[in-house]
């Protein structure tokens, strides 16, 4: 630099040439050329700028060599705006010092960020006054870089630290330190607290904070981890302990791991506790498994009744798919349930009684039962099985149906013992049928020939003997018809004959042997119908009969015959008992008879309705009653007048 500064033309400089420079301007050149850290000096009121060899890299590759001689505020135009002012402080007597200045230096064929702390001092003479500005600097380049280097680790540092700690507060998992050997809870987090909420637990040993701890198991296993410095996993282990302080102490179950935390030697200083609560978990579990075990110990009793019952148990498909099969329906029907499981019902169902399966279904869909239906089915080996079946529907959860389940009953030996009995009525009424109706004729023939004896007793008992005969004769023609339809024995024999005719006949012949009531016939027309005579004479008979036997003596009984719309209607109307509404579905039914303190002393076996039905039914035709209890009924039967 000191060459350089001799070969500027200091003639044309505001400084003029060195010899004559002032000796204080001198002295500080000289100086400042022998320093080794980077010094500038600016003279007068210009700042003309002389510097060392250590300030030039300061001045970089545009500011030098223009700067040495020249002006500061040329040199530095780009911040006079700040150092300007110091510059005129300085010049004031002030000093101003900035630590740390950036310079982008090239030292080593490269640029560098390096750093100093600058000084502005004045330059005075011996008077104080000032005559320039001398600019020493220091480099502080290491010292920065050091500084710069402690604050990336201690942020890194922090960096990890609340990693760390952010690890812990959100780890899905309750985490604590327990310390030393009195186990202290030294950092619990978030979760971990939440085990125990509002018991103080941070600071605290072990037993104070968690008293109901002491003498328990997990007690000694957190001590073996202490002293071995082995880890213990937990699963699902139960640990009685209160949630809140004055809480009762609850089975609680969890998930954990036990660590031994050690210091630098290595020697065990605390346990490191990882924690999962798995209570309603396990709970919920042993509740399935309690509800599983429950149902299934009740399906092994539903199975185990449904085996050991003596009635068939069969479910099946909406489609009559059979899906279950028991013991019984394979002893009933002789196959096994690996040979039905998969067929359709329809293999057990007679031909002639198929449609039964669609109507059972519509009957159940309609909200109606199918309880105790007596039908016949098929046998593997084609034998017809009677059967009481009842069928109800199968429904899932939500109610929907999903098939149906049958029970049917083997009522075969029920019905061949009926059968049994019926033959046998059968054959004791139609042996007696003989020798009664013989002597039914021997009795009207006495009855016509003493009609007018002298012997009135003779006469009257005459009389009264042809009235118990004529109903022994209803009676054993009763259970004759009943055995005969029932062996499906009973045939219709049609015949063409006046309706009309045959309802005035049978009353007249029930007038010959009652007296108690008014009978009025409302006739009609002569009206030809073809159909059984003897049967329809019983239905009619029937009907009359009951009329007298359910009223009250003296009381009137009307019997109309009306043909309308290809149709002969007759009716029997009484002012009788009257029968109640929930009666007269069954009035028609075998051996239905209404109990009442009334009806008890009038004989009877409740077949006769029941034989009429079953007639006007084989005509094709139609029987019904409306009545009102108290007031008396209307029994009504219709045919058509078709004549074939
Ligand atoms: P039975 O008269 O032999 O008992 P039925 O089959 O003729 O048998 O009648 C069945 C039942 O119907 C009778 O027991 C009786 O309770 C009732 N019943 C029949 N006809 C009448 C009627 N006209 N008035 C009131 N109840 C009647």
């Amino acid at each position: 630099m000191g060459e350089l500064i001799r070969e500027i033309d200091w003639a044309a400089n505001p400084l003029g040439t060195p010899d004559n420079w002032p000796l204080l301007l001198k002295h500080n050149v000289s100086m400042m050329l022998k320093n080794s850290f980077p010094v500038l000096v600016c003279w007068g009121p210009d700042y003309i700028q002389l510097y060392n060899d250590a300030f030039r890299p300061i001045n970089g590759e545009t500011k030098h060599p223009q700067a040495m001689g020249g002006r500061a505020r040329d040199t530095y135009a780009e911040i006079w705006d700040t150092i300007g002012p110091m510059f005129r402080d300085v010049m004031a007597g002030q000093t101003h010092g900035f630590p740390n200045f950036m310079v982008p230096l090239d030292r080593n064929g490269h640029l560098e960020d390096c750093y100093f702390d600058f000084s502005y001092s004045p330059i005075a003479d011996a008077d104080g006054k000032i005559h320039g500005v001398l600019v020493i600097c220091l480099e502080t380049t290491e010292k920065v870089k050091a500084l710069a280097q402690a604050a990336k680790a201690q942020a890194s540092i922090s960096t990890e630290r609340d990693r760390l700690t952010n690890f812990f507060m959100q780890a899905p998992a309750g985490i604590c330190i327990l310390d030393g050997p009195d186990l202290k809870f030294e950092l619990i987090n978030p979760l971990y607290q939440q085990l125990f909420p509002g018991r103080e637990l941070l600071g605290k040993p072990l037993l104070d904070a968690v008293p109901e701890v002491k003498g328990s198991a997990i007690w000694d296993i957190l001590q073996s981890v202490y002293t071995t410095g082995k880890t213990f996993e937990g699963n699902e282990l139960l640990i009685p302990l209160a949630r809140t302080t004055d809480g009762p102490v609850e089975d609680r179950y969890f998930n954990f791991i036990y660590q031994a935390k050690t210091d630098n030697s290595r020697t065990v200083n605390g346990i490191l506790v990882f924690v999962i609560e798995v209570t309603d978990a396990v709970i919920l579990r042993n509740q399935d498994i309690a509800e599983k075990k429950l149902a299934e110990e009740k399906s092994a009793k539903l199975a185990a009744i449904i085996e050991s019952s003596d009635d068939a148990i069969i479910s099946k498909t909406l489609e009559s798919v059979i899906t279950s099969w028991n013991d019984s329906a394979q002893r009933i029907f002789g196959y096994t349930a690996d040979e039905i499981i998969g067929e359709t019902i329809y293999k057990l169902i007679p031909p002639d009684r198929q449609t039964e399966e669609p109507q059972i279904l519509a009957t159940l869909k309609i909200g109606n039962r199918v309880e105790n239906f007596e039908t016949k089915r098929l046998t593997k080996d084609g034998r017809l099985i009677d059967v009481s079946v009842t069928v109800s529907l199968l429904k899932d959860k939500e109610g929907r149906v999903i098939g149906l389940s049958k029970i049917a009953r083997d009522i075969t030996e029920k019905k061949l013992d009926e059968q049994r009995k019926l033959d046998f009525i059968g054959m004791v009424s139609h042996e007696l049928k003989t020798p009664l109706t013989s002597l039914n004729a021997l009795l009207q023939v006495s009855n016509a020939k003493l009609k007018n004896s002298e012997d009135s007793f003779l006469a009257s008992a005459i009389q009264k003997a042809n009235v118990q005969v004529k109903r022994m004769m209803d009676l054993i023609n009763g259970f004759l018809n009943i055995s005969r339809l029932e062996s499906g024995k009973m045939p219709i024999e049609k015949q063409i004959f006046d309706m009309e005719a045959l309802v005035r006949e049978v009353i007249e012949e029930l007038l010959l042997t009652s007296n108690t009531h008014f009978i009025r016939f409302i006739p009609c027309q002569p009206v030809m119908i073809m159909a059984d005579r003897d049967k329809i004479s019983s239905v009619i008979s029937n009907l009359v009969s009951n009329a007298i036997k359910y009223s009250p003596k003296g009381k009137h009984i009307e019997v109309k015959c009306v043909a309308e719309n290809r149709k002969v209607i007759v009716s029997v109307k009484d002012e009788g008992m009257g029968i109640k509404p929930h009666d007269i579905k069954l009035i028609f039914d075998r051996y239905y008879r209404i109990e009442t303190n009334h009806t008890q002393h009038i004989s009877g076996f409740g077949i006769g309705l029941y034989l009429s039905a079953e007639i006007i039914k084989g005509h094709k035709g139609k029987i019904w009653v409306e009545s009102e209890s108290g007031k008396g009924s209307t029994f009504y039967f219709s045919l058509p007048l078709e004549t074939s």
